[in-house]
């Protein structure tokens, strides 16, 4: 069974929920501009590039192309650009801190211990993002409070030591998600077949099985609760108010 009818299942709030995430990236985009999406290609992220679409503000698309990721999720990038006539941002790691770190300590070193995956993802993820963002007003991403524990509390608009942070999926349901592609008849990862709900690198993801937590696949041999890789913990983060969001 694809993912699309397994999971096509909206809540009554979909209607309202997907008009007030328009109206949302409309008023953080008047308020914060310049902004961009950090896009990982997967179900959500996918959603969220049709909603700046749709809202018809501008701003960057961008994706962290670590070297880890799988092919399946690399495809999208040219059906986006090809879809919206719009370009998306790659940014990858420095070559010279790979080679590096490879050299020291293996191509799998995220396996031998948290500091090591921790150090993996500063290079791959973690430098490109600060790349990725230097010189914008605000950020947009996929996440929603269902994702995880750690999402649970995330708001919708969040006041960073330089920049915004823009969620405007955070009270979506996966259904909601699912409904939204359809609608919408937009691509996603082919992975989302496969019973991978999140998706990230290819040593770092894996498929759930049924009864597991949505991010049960990331990094599992950790045994951590905190299924997050740096980009979406920063310690300065305030929630802003709906009215400090709008310009008026
Ligand atoms: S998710 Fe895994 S492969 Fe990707 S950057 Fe982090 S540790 Fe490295």
């Amino acid at each position: 069974m694809s993912a699309l009818s397994l999971y096509n299942q909206p809540s009554p709030q979909f209607d309202s929920r997907q008009a007030h995430a328009i109206a949302l990236l409309k008023r953080v985009a008047a308020a914060h501009g310049p902004l961009t999406q950090a896009s990982s290609l997967g179900a959500e992220d996918m959603v969220v590039t049709h909603l700046i679409h749709l809202a018809g503000i501008e701003s960057g698309v961008f994706v962290l192309d670590t070297g880890k990721l799988h092919t399946e999720t690399l495809t999208l990038i040219a059906k986006i650009e090809q879809r919206y006539s719009r370009s998306v941002e790659v940014y990858r790691p420095r070559n010279e801190s790979v080679v590096k770190f490879v050299r020291q300590h293996g191509e799998e070193a995220m396996y031998q211990s948290v500091a090591l995956r921790k150090q993996c993802c500063d290079i791959r993820k973690m430098e490109p993002l600060s790349r990725a963002l230097a010189g914008k007003g605000g950020w947009i991403t996929g996440l929603r409070r269902e994702q995880s524990s750690d999402r649970a509390e995330v708001a919708e608009v969040e006041q960073g030591s330089e920049r915004v942070k823009v969620n405007p999926l955070v009270e979506w349901t996966w259904g909601d998600v699912w409904h939204f592609i359809a609608r919408h008849q937009l691509d996603y990862n082919a992975l989302h077949d496969r019973f991978f709900p999140s998706i990230g690198c290819v040593p770092c993801t894996r498929a759930i099985a049924v009864g597991e937590d949505f991010r049960a696949g990331r990094w599992w041999w950790e045994g951590s609760d905190l299924k997050e890789c740096g980009l979406h913990i920063e310690p300065a983060m305030t929630s802003l108010p709906p009215s400090e969001t709008s310009t008026a």
